[in-house]
């Protein structure tokens, strides 16, 4: 059946295909990995007087909005990453999509104790519809992408699945 894709697809598109076909295809495997749980803490522990979590039609789920017109991702990396950024950008496009232009993004990341400003152009526009029909060729392959061992990997919830 096919589904919306959501920011964490986005995401995992960036940093790994393979995973992005396991999640896409309902292989979860996330409780457990101690980043995933490290990430609940954050997210339970940081910004706690915001609003949280502001879902939209199931497919983007954004942290919160603090200020007016300003949607905030919490990243607990302790570096910026360009999958993170893409994935922000998405909201913007979905937002975009839906008529909301005046918004903008930021990811703060709590172990760095910094933030980075997000905002949508028309190359983003035009590269994340791109990006959007790779993703749904690689989805509904039968088979995962090939294998690549990444740095990633090491900490990567599906790690067993590809490597055990
Ligand atoms: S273990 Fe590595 S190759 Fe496998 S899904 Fe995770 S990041 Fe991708």
């Amino acid at each position: 059946m096919k589904k919306e894709i959501t920011g964490v697809m986005v995401y995992y598109y960036e940093v790994c295909k393979r995973k992005l076909w396991y999640f896409y295809n309902e292989i979860q495997m996330e409780q457990g990995n101690e980043n995933v749980e490290i990430g609940k803490v954050l997210d339970e522990e940081t910004y706690k007087r915001d609003k949280k979590h502001i879902n939209i039609d199931n497919i983007i789920n954004i942290d919160f909005i603090r200020s007016k017109g300003i949607l905030h991702e919490v990243k607990k990396s302790n570096k910026i990453e360009e999958a993170s950024i893409l994935q922000v950008k998405y909201y913007l496009y979905f937002l975009h999509k839906k008529g909301v232009t005046n918004i903008k993004g930021k990811i703060d990341y709590p172990l760095l104790k910094q933030s980075v400003d997000i905002e949508l152009n028309e190359e983003d526009i035009v590269n994340i519809e791109q990006i959007l029909n790779n993703i749904n060729e690689i989805v509904y392959k039968t088979i995962p992408p090939k294998l690549e061992k990444k740095r990633i990997c090491k900490s990567c919830a599906y790690y067993d699945l590809c490597f055990i």
